[in-house]
């Protein structure tokens, strides 16, 4: 049973990057990498946020957790507002709230051991003793399904799932609340992924963790998402329980992802949608709806007219003229 007692809150965050040119470097523009973006993740709850590459998706995760500066927005971590904290801080917040990227050899120290890597983040937040240390990382690597004796080698040593299990625990030592996943399995084969989904999935029971879940992968976020957000070049265009999505899908772009979704069960057959073109630039996004330049149901209003995310039934929130 999922408690309902919100750990993250995010309302109307922004990330605008500017566009520089010239000599002087003048501001030409803006690209709208995140453009208002509203949800909360409840305690021991995934959130699902999902949408093609270049949608925002990763940079909303960083700016989350202010790993880059928000433009504006509010973002709300058990309650207190972390936007205008000082780095000071915000240390008490980087306990509470870890990343697990994608590529989990790039995110590792080659240089370093696994056991020093798990160990780092306690070393820094002076949570332990060298002693305590050891053997708080010999239990992580005991609970994430590495071997304690495995804690000597360095990252190359490891195969593409172990590395993604060493950044899991290294993203636990510090008993957070929250983790932020930005494709955490998406360089990983198939059935490694599962490995990895079940275990993230036995660590959010045992420890009522809860998951900001990134991928572009609707099927992926299906497994694990408990609600999803699904993301078109900066806004959410649909929001709703894992369940009304995939049943009750609204978005004529919801609509596009699932239709590409695999179905386990030959007899059904799903009408592929193929959208034209690639996602617009952010640097200058399509007026009105941005989503009316591929949408097959664009009318005359989409052009001119931002749909407002609206809640069309309890929790099921869509935005789109025509629903
Ligand atoms: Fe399509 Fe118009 Fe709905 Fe946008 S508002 S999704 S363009 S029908």
């Amino acid at each position: 049973m999922v408690e309902r007692t919100p750990v993250l809150e995010v309302k109307d965050l922004k990330k605008h990057f500017p566009v520089k040119k010239g000599l002087l470097r003048r501001t030409v523009g803006q690209v709208y990498a995140v453009d208002g973006i509203s949800f909360t993740v409840n305690e021991g709850e995934t959130l699902g946020l999902v949408g093609e590459s270049g949608c925002g998706k990763s940079t909303a995760g960083r700016a989350i957790l202010r790993l880059i500066e928000p433009t504006s927005g509010v973002v709300k971590m058990q309650g207190q507002d972390i936007a205008g904290l000082s780095k000071k801080e915000l240390r008490p917040f980087r306990k509470q709230a870890q990343i697990i990227f994608q590529d989990p050899f790039s995110s590792l120290n080659p240089r370093m051991t696994a056991g020093d890597i798990v160990g780092e983040p306690l070393l820094v937040h002076g949570v332990a003793s060298k002693k305590e240390r050891n053997a708080q990382v010999a239990a992580l690597f005991d609970r994430v399904g590495l071997r304690p004796a495995q804690m000597a080698n360095f990252p190359h040593q490891f195969s593409g799932g172990q590395r993604q299990r060493i950044c899991i625990a290294r993203a636990l030592a510090l008993g957070p609340k929250l983790i932020v996943g930005d494709e955490p399995v998406s360089a990983l084969d198939v059935s490694i992924q599962a490995q990895v989904i079940n275990l993230l999935q036995d660590l959010q029971r045992e420890r009522k963790l809860s998951y900001l879940f990134i991928s572009h992968n609707l099927a992926v976020v299906e497994h694990i998402s408990h609600r999803i957000a699904v993301m078109y070049l900066g806004r959410i265009v649909e929001y709703a329980t894992t369940k009304q999505i995939f049943t009750n899908g609204q978005h004529p772009y919801t609509e596009a992802l699932l239709s590409a979704v695999p179905v386990p069960d030959p007899a059904i057959k799903r009408k592929k949608i193929v959208l034209q073109g690639d996602v617009p630039s952010p640097v200058n996004p399509p007026s009105g709806c941005h989503f009316h330049t591929r949408c097959p149901y664009a009318v005359a209003r989409c052009k001119v007219e931002t749909p407002l995310l609206r809640e069309i039934a309890p929790g099921h929130h869509v935005s789109c003229h025509l629903r």
